[in-house]
Formats: C-alpha cells, structure tokens, sequence
C-alpha cells in the first residue's frame, strides 16, 4: 500500500508527525506538505507564482518533501512531479482544530484531501478538537483505526472522508457517527486595531455557536464526544435544485429572454 500524506498547519506540525506514525508501517509513505501553515487556505493553488520544494528531515525523524505553496498545490506537486509513484491513498492531517459545519470549505486540510480526490485517489481528512493539551497520539489511534476500516470497504475513485475526533480532556471517544456537515452559520466577528499610522485593521476571530443548532451532524457528533464521518464529493452542483430549475422551465425561460433581447 501507497500513502501520501499532507496537512494544512505545515510540515513542522505536531500533527502531521501524528498522522505518520500512526500509517508509517502499512506501507510506502510519503510526506509531501507546506513548509509553512496554510489554515483556512481553503483549496487555493498557485498559479500566480512558482513553488519550491526541499527535502528536509522532520523532527529527526522522518524524510518529506516540503513545499511553498498550500495542501492543494503539495498534492498535486506530488501527484505530478515529486512522486514516482500513484498513490492508493491520500490522508491530510492531523489538523489542529475540528473541521466541521463551514469551516470544510475554509479547510486546507479537507482540501488536500479533496486534491487527491480529483485525482481519482481515495482520500481521508482528520481534524482534532482543539484543547488545552492536544493529544495527537490518542488522534493517531483514531486516524489509523478508521483508515485500516476505509481500506478494507475498498473505496471507489474519488471518495473522500471528512474526519472530525473530538478532544480526549475527558476520555476517549464515546463512538462514531457517520452524519452530514453542518450548516449552522460560524459567530464571526471582527477585532479592530490600527496600524501605527492611524488606520484600522481588522482581524477575523470567530467560534462554532454554544449548542448545535442542527442535531445529527459533524458538529453535533463532536459536542456530543463521538467521531465524525462526513463523505465528501467536490461536485458541487446542487442536482435536486437543477431538476427543480428544468422542471420550472427556467431554460425555456431563459431561451425566451435571449431571444427578445437579440
Ligand atoms: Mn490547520
């Protein structure tokens, strides 16, 4: 077995260390990711400008390719240049912090993931509950127990696991839920400073509500102290609103309007 790893808090992260040790005996792994975090990066590439990639040694303990650039762009980097091999998996993580509800789609992690996903690689993202002590080995356990299950159901091309293990302050997870994201909007809100010429800045601080409004979600699960599983898919055309739109006639509709504006 194949493995690419990656994450979105860089390569130097507790959590990246985590996600290897917990896979490094399964097969052949590689370390491909941002010399630098990339949080809330979302699936940004780089285009604009080149990318360098060094081979450095983390920690004294493992060998990977770090890259200037975000979890989208280590994916394909690797995918396409650095690896010289396919990967049968692609595995993001161990993020600092829960990626539930909206943040999917700020996530760099879930991203990474997401990359290997348009490759047509089986992918799994893992976030864990931020906390006082983070306790990424517990997260490692949980990481390389549901990705030996994901490989045995043997995944299709493309699918893609949003994992979210809820912190370990008091216990080990109570289970694991397979339940849809979240919708609930994130408390946002905006810290003004001034430069030192007088003008504001604003800084984006914000948390998930109290309670979650909406039960039998990631978000729930992870108050609720139970593992999240979210299949994710990058298509994100909303299939029932456009048979709702065909059935409504809305390309007649438009058909009509072209043809009087002509
Ligand atoms: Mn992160």
């Amino acid at each position: 077995m194949r493995i690419l790893v990656t994450n979105d808090d860089g390569i130097m992260a507790p959590g990246i260390k985590a996600l290897y040790r917990a896979v490094r005996d399964l097969g052949e792994v590689e370390v491909v990711a941002p010399e630098t975090s990339q949080s809330a990066g979302g699936h940004s590439i780089s285009v604009l400008s080149p990318m360098m990639a060094h081979r450095v040694h983390v920690h004294s303990e493992f060998h990977a390719w770090s890259v200037d650039g975000s979890p989208a762009d280590c994916v394909k980097l690797a995918m396409l240049k650095l690896l010289d091999w396919r990967p049968d998996f692609v595995l993001s993580g161990i993020n600092a912090g829960v990626n539930t509800a909206i943040n999917v789609l700020y996530s760099g992690t879930v991203a990474g993931a997401i990359e290997g996903a348009c490759f047509g690689v089986p992918a799994m993202a893992f976030s864990l509950e931020l906390s006082d002590h983070l306790d990424f080995d517990g997260a490692g356990s949980v990481a390389r127990s549901l990705f030996l299950e994901f490989t045995r159901t043997r995944p299709e091309p493309g699918v893609c696991l949003n994992v979210n293990i809820p912190k370990f302050d008091k216990g080990w997870p109570r289970g694991t839920r397979v339940v849809p994201q979240a919708v609930v909007p994130m408390q946002d809100r905006y810290h003004v400073q001034h430069d030192p010429r007088g003008n504001p800045v604003y800084w984006l601080d914000g948390e998930m509500p109290e309670h979650p409004v909406d039960s039998g979600t990631d978000l729930a699960a992870i108050y609720e102290r139970f593992v999240s599983i979210t299949p994710l898919r990058f298509d994100l055309t909303d299939h029932k609103r456009m048979a709702e739109m065909a059935a409504v006639g809305w390309p007649q509709a438009f058909e009509r309007i072209e043809a009087a504006t002509r």
